[in-house]
């Protein structure tokens, strides 16, 4: 491998903090294979990271010529770290005697698990750009690195997935239609802090809406969608248009059974053929670890289960609990279109779940008869029409028969008529299980 200019981050928050960082400037100093150019001057900086209040940082850059890959430089570093008595592998933000990040390796770009280069947080680090700058990098002139990156095409998606395949890293995948809100929020939350690379991808599915349901007035707003990924952690958004998910000659569907039949399945034809397509072509196009879906589609969570099964995705489903309003309504990025009358009264499909499963609290068994409590409660909102309110079994979701029950998943949709458009509401509540 031929000479490059590489960018050493040295930091210490314990102990003889500029002794720390003097030896470890010696030992880089002493290392075949590496000549140490120029140092910057030390300097103090207050801990910025989450976690508890810390003592202050002494912080400078390193300026080494070497033909040494970067991997090799960040093992060098981790084993002075070891030297300087940092227990390794050490928790994240926890104060240290000595810290050594790869900045920056020739022009090069790496992707693995235990290597970014460029440094993602370099461009938000005054203690790392001001010595930077004192050592001459033109740290204007360094791309910044887009977070979330935005990937439209298929292929490109695909061959970023594949490297970080090849670095080791573990991937979580959170499949949404955008319009993100809390419930979406929750769900990256959980993948970032499973995995080594989180995925969001926002994409409304045409297949998966009906003729006359909403494809086209389904909420849409990319650039929000865009900040929220960011605040949570995601690394990557995939964002094709239609036409790059499914090219002209596009025809292969996946066939979905009995999980599908009735409640949505029943309303709307076709739906979770069209939801399994898209998340079978998403699972394949990334070959994610884990994928990410909400409790609140409880059915289709149930599918998507058994797709995943069936077709052999090596990847674990992992299902979150429902988010909610203050007032119980589960979250919903179509939530925005009801009128403020039909707001109020959309809290009557929690009410009722509640009901029923308080009912069950109460000693109920019958399954017909804590439908009927729960029915109830929806019809004496005369706001809501009805669409289905069922108690099925659980994990799978399958009828139970008329008769005692000693455990279940209430079900519910509801339609509200008078905001800007008409809109269709899902809830679900498990008769034994925690609130949501
Ligand atoms: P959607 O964008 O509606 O397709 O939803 C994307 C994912 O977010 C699905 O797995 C949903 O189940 C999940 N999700 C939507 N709303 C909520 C919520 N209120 N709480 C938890 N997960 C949700």
């Amino acid at each position: 491998m031929r000479e490059v200019d590489a960018y050493l981050g040295l930091g210490a928050n314990l102990g003889d903090r500029e002794r720390a960082l003097r030896v470890a400037v010696q030992r880089l100093q002493a290392t075949p294979g590496l000549e140490v150019v120029a140092c910057s001057s030390f300097r103090e900086s207050a801990f910025v990271g989450e976690g508890p209040a810390q003592p202050p940082y002494l912080n400078g850059v390193v300026h080494v010529r070497t033909a040494l890959p970067a991997a090799t430089l960040l093992a060098l570093g981790k084993a002075l770290e070891r030297e300087a008595g940092r227990a390794l592998p050490a928790p994240r933000n926890q104060p240290r005697p000595l810290d050594i990040d790869v900045l920056l390796h020739g022009g090069q770009t790496i992707d693995t698990r235990e290597l970014v280069v460029p440094h993602p947080r370099l461009h938000e680090r005054e203690f790392v750009l001001t010595p930077l700058r004192e050592l001459g990098v033109d740290v204007a002139a360094l791309a910044r690195p887009a977070r979330p990156r935005v990937i439209h095409d298929p292929a490109e998606f695909a061959a970023v997935c594949t490297g970080w395949h090849e670095g080791g890293c573990q991937i979580g995948v959170v499949p949404t239609m955008g319009a993100l809100h809390e419930g979406h929020v929750s769900l990256m939350r959980l993948a970032r802090a499973e995995n080594d690379r989180v995925i969001a991808t926002i994409f409304v599915n045409p297949l998966q809406f009906g003729p006359k349901e909403d494809f086209a007035a389904y909420p849409r707003d990319l650039q929000a969608d865009l900040g929220r990924c960011g605040a949570a952690g995601v690394d990557l958004v995939f964002a094709p248009s239609v036409a790059q998910m499914y090219d002209p000659g596009f025809c292969s569907h996946v066939a979905v059974g009995p999980a599908a039949e009735g409640m949505e399945g029943a309303l709307r034809p076709g739906h979770f053929s069209g939801v399994a397509t898209v998340v079978a072509r998403l699972f394949a196009l990334c070959r994610a670890h884990r994928g990410y879906f909400g409790q609140k589609d409880a059915q289709q969570v149930a599918v998507l289960r058994r797709m995943t099964r069936d077709l052999g995705f090596p990847l674990r489903l992992v299902e979150c609990p429902i988010v909610r309003e203050p007032d119980g309504l589960a979250m919903s990025s179509r939530n925005v279109y009801l009128g403020a009358a039909d707001r109020r009264a959309a809290t009557v499909l929690f009410r009722a779940l509640c009901a029923g499963r308080q009912a069950f609290a109460h000693g109920q068994r019958h399954r017909d008869a804590l439908l009927e409590v729960a029915r109830t409660v929806v019809i004496a909102e005369r706001r809501a029409s009805l669409d289905y309110l069922e108690l099925r079994s659980e994990p799978d979701l399958e009828p139970l028969p008329a008769g005692p029950v000693d455990h279940g998943r209430l079900l519910i949709a509801a339609r509200f008529v008078d905001g800007a458009r008409p809109v269709r509401l899902l809830d679900n509540l498990s008769l034994t299980g925690p609130g949501a």
